[in-house]
C-alpha cells in the first residue's frame, strides 16, 4: 500500500485548454479518498496522472514521498476500473477473476480459494462458469471490480465504476467497496460525480471545480462547513435553499431578512467573522431542508404549495408569506419532514429553522461568512 502525494499538478492539452491547475493533494496510506465533481472538472485527469497513462505539465506525482512521473504505468502497480472495464471475452468469469493471481503465478489451491472468496463477496459465485457475454452490464463490472480488488495494489483507482448499476445493485456494491476496501487497508482513489457516493464511502473527499480542488475534508465537513456557495449547493441529498437576505441589526442583536420575514440569529451569529460589517447589506442565506421543521419556534411564515411523499420523508415546496427578495425572485423554499408530518396544502403554517445550521455567503464572492477555522 502506498500513500500517494499529488504536489501542484498543471495539465495543459494540446490545444491549450487547462484541465488541471495547481492540484495538490496529500492522500495517506489506506485511506479511502474520493475525488468529486461535475463532468469535465478534471477528476480522471488526476486519476490518468496517478496511473502513469497520462504525464503532467508541470508538478509531481509521489507514492510514499517518492515521484513516479518518470516510472511506467505497468511499474507503479496500480489497478485501475473504469466505467466501462473490458472483460476477456474468451475466459469464464472464474478466469478473468483470478487472472492476475494466474500471472502473478500464485499456488493453484490459494488463488482458487480468493477467487470464491472475492465472488462471494460481489455475489458472483453463481456465475464464476459463465462467459462475459452471459452476463448483464451490471455484472461485468461487479467481475472487473473483483479482478482489481483481487490484485492487491500498491493504489486501487476507480472512475465511476457503479454508473451504470441499477440503483438498488448500486447501494449493495457501494458498501461492498468500502467494507472491502477497509478489509484489505489498500489506498483508493474514487471519481465520483455523485455527491451521496461521496457521502457515504469517503474518508476524505476534495471537491473540483474547473480544474482547482475547491474544498478538502471529510464528507461532514463539506456538508456542515461548506467553504463557498457551490460546495453548498454541490452536497445534500436535496438542494440548498438559497436566499437573498439583508443582515439587519435590532436591540444589538444581528438577523437576516429574507423578503420580510426576520430570521434571529442570536449566539449563532458568532459562527460568522465580522458578520457587523454586513449590517444593511446583501448576503445569500442557504437553509438545508432538513434543517427546517415543523411547529417549535416557527420563524418562517410560509403557505405550502405541494407535497412529495417520498416514503422515508415528506418534501414539502413552500412559499414564503413574504414580499419578494432583493433580486425580485419569488421566495419558495422546500422543507424535509418526517413522514406523518400534517402539512395541509395551501394552508399558512410556520416553520421552524435551526439557526445553529443556517449558512451565510459573500454575494459576489459566494464566500462563506463562517469562521471556517
Ligand atoms: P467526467 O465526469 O465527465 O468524466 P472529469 O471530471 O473526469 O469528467 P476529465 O476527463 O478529467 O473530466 O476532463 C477534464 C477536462 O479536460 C474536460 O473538459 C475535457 O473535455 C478536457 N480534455 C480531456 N482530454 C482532452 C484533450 N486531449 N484535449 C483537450 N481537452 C481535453
Amino acid at each position: 500500500m502506498s500513500a500517494v502525494q499529488l504536489h501542484n499538478l498543471r495539465k495543459v492539452h494540446e490545444n491549450g485548454f487547462v484541465a488541471l491547475d495547481g492540484v495538490t493533494l496529500d492522500i495517506a496510506d489506506g485511506e479511502f479518498f474520493v475525488l468529486l465533481g461535475p463532468s469535465g472538472c478534471g477528476k480522471t485527469t488526476v486519476l490518468r496522472m496517478v496511473a502513469g497513462v497520462d504525464s503532467p505539465t508541470h508538478g509531481d506525482v509521489r507514492f510514499d514521498g517518492v515521484s513516479v512521473v518518470e516510472v511506467p504505468s505497468r511499474d507503479r502497480n496500480v489497478s485501475m476500473v473504469f466505467q466501462n472495464y473490458a472483460l476477456y471475452p474468451t475466459m469464464t468469469v472464474r478466469e478473468n477473476i483470478g487472472f492476475s493471481l494466474r500471472v502473478g503465478k500464485v499456488k493453484k489451491s490459494t488463488a482458487a480459494s480468493s477467487v470464491n472468496d472475492i465472488a462471494a463477496a460481489f455475489e458472483l459465485t453463481e456465475l464464476l462458469d459463465r462467459l462475459p457475454s452471459q452476463l448483464s452490464g451490471g455484472e461485468r463490472q461487479r467481475v472487473a471490480m473483483a479482478r482489481a480488488m483481487l490484485r492487491e495494489p500498491n493504489v486501487f483507482l476507480m472512475d465511476e465504476p457503479l454508473a451504470n448499476l441499477d440503483a438498488s445493485l448500486r447501494e449493495k456494491v457501494r458498501s461492498e467497496v468500502s467494507r472491502l476496501q477497509r478489509r484489505v487497508g489498500v489506498t483508493m482513489l474514487y471519481v465520483t460525480h455523485d455527491q451521496v457516493e461521496a457521502m457515504s464511502m469517503g474518508d476524505r473527499v476534495a471537491l473540483f471545480e474547473d480544474g482547482k480542488i475547491v474544498q478538502v475534508g471529510s464528507p461532514l465537513e463539506l456538508y456542515e462547513a461548506p467553504r463557498n456557495r457551490f460546495v453548498a449547493e454541490f452536497l445534500g441529498t436535496h438542494a440548498i435553499n438559497m436566499f437573498r437576505a439583508t443582515v439587519i441589526e435590532q436591540d444589538d442583536k444581528l438577523s437576516v431578512l429574507i423578503g420580510s420575514q426576520c430570521l434571529a440569529l442570536g449566539r449563532n451569529a458568532n459562527r460568522f467573522s465580522n458578520l457587523w460589517a454586513f449590517v444593511g447589506r446583501e448576503v445569500l442565506c442557504g437553509l438545508r431542508p432538513e434543517s427546517i421543521g415543523r411547529g417549535g419556534a416557527g420563524v418562517l411564515d410560509v403557505s405550502i404549495e405541494f407535497v412529495e411523499q417520498l416514503g422515508h420523508e415528506l418534501l414539502v415546496s413552500a412559499n414564503l408569506i413574504s414580499e419578494a427578495c432583493g433580486d425580485g425572485s419569488t421566495p419558495s423554499i422546500r422543507a424535509s419532514l418526517p413522514i406523518g408530518t400534517h402539512v395541509p396544502r395551501w394552508e399558512a403554517i410556520s416553520f421552524s429553522v435551526d439557526t445553529e445550521r443556517i449558512h451565510l455567503f459573500d454575494v459576489e464572492t459566494g464566500e462563506s461568512l463562517a469562521n471556517l477555522h
